[in-house]
């Protein structure tokens, strides 16, 4: 992947995954996402880096958080943004994916940010086009999701700046999350100390200790969740996942649920996160997505500031 996503000078390319990302990039580019965030005064005033520049969001998958704060970051660096819209373009009468793209490419953009259901669909794009345009991956299938991770990363770091002292789990439906695989790739490259990730045996993936050397695995919450500093909950991928793989809500929210009292057995001040969206009484309890420890809206704002450091550093002269 490497080759696809940066050039012969290491400047980044496209961007696909965090996997093979080192520490001093990912410092490099949460640094960008806090230096944006200080001269657009939190994004009260917006930036003319991206000025000219045409950034396309294809969204091919639901979105709330990432399709929106793509579009603002892009709007407050000054690009041209099109929201193009799926359900109304010729998709639906059959054109395929790569004649889509190159017909967009036709008219001139600098990037797409791709969301797709198919992992693998934002490097299948990139490899295949006709321009010099970027291709930014806003989460294709349980791949990856790097901006997320990034996201996560900076949240993290602006709390705890000594990463490598935190204990952290990931709970939930690892197997199908993009999320869980991104942050693995981010938190393990910045050196945190333990990273334990929690699920019922189903919901892990079959070659877990392969794909995540850097990880400890757990069945029971109670356990994994003992001592930590921070808890990343997720959500159950229904739309990727055999129904089955749960007996019911009540019944895994019983199991892996984050409940008040769950979240005493970690540090008294262990940080709570989850990348949205959530299902309350499913992976969280309502009461500690609202509590004082989470950090769930913070993520959100974050996540602007990340998107634009991106979007700038792949396309700011
Ligand atoms: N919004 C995140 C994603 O697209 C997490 C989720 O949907 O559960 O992967």
């Amino acid at each position: 992947m490497d080759e696809l996503q940066f050039d012969a000078n290491g400047r980044l390319r496209h961007l696909i995954t965090l996997d093979g990302f080192d520490r001093v990039r990912i410092h490099g580019m949460l640094d960008r996402a806090d230096a944006l965030r200080r001269e657009s005064r939190d994004g009260a005033c917006p930036l003319d880096l991206l000025h000219g520049r045409t950034v396309i969001n294809l969204f091919f998958e639901p979105s709330t958080r990432t399709r929106t704060s793509f579009d603002l970051a892009a709007k407050r660096l000054g690009a041209q943004v099109i929201n193009f819209d799926i359900a109304r373009s010729s998709t639906v009468k059959g054109e395929s994916l790569l004649d889509t793209i190159h017909t967009l490419e036709a008219m001139h953009c600098d990037a797409f940010v791709v969301r797709h259901a198919e992992s693998g669909t934002p490097a299948l794009i990139a490899r295949n086009l006709r321009t010099r345009a970027a291709v930014l991956n806003a989460g294709d299938g349980n791949h990856a999701h790097p901006t997320q991770g990034l996201l996560d990363a900076l949240t993290l770091r602006r709390q705890r700046p000594d990463l490598q002292d935190l204990r952290v789990v990931i709970c939930g439906d690892i197997r199908h999350s993009r999320v869980a695989r991104s942050d693995v790739h981010a938190l393990a490259a910045l050196g945190v100390r333990e990273l334990r990730l929690c699920a019922p045996a189903n919901l892990l993936p079959e070659s877990a200790a392969e794909e995540f050397p850097q990880c400890g695995f757990f069945h029971n919450f109670d356990e994994a969740i003992d001592g930590c500093d921070v808890a990343i909950m997720l959500r159950l991928q229904k739309e990727r996942m055999d129904l089955a793989a749960i007996p019911s809500e009540a019944e895994y929210f019983a199991q892996y649920g984050l409940t008040p009292a769950r979240l005493k057995r970690a540090r008294a001040d262990c940080l709570v996160m989850h990348p949205g969206p959530i299902n309350r009484n499913v992976e969280i309890a309502g009461e500690v997505a609202d509590g004082t420890q989470s950090l769930i809206l913070d993520q959100v704002a974050n996540g602007v500031f990340v998107r634009m450091a991106v979007l700038a550093e792949l396309l700011a002269a």
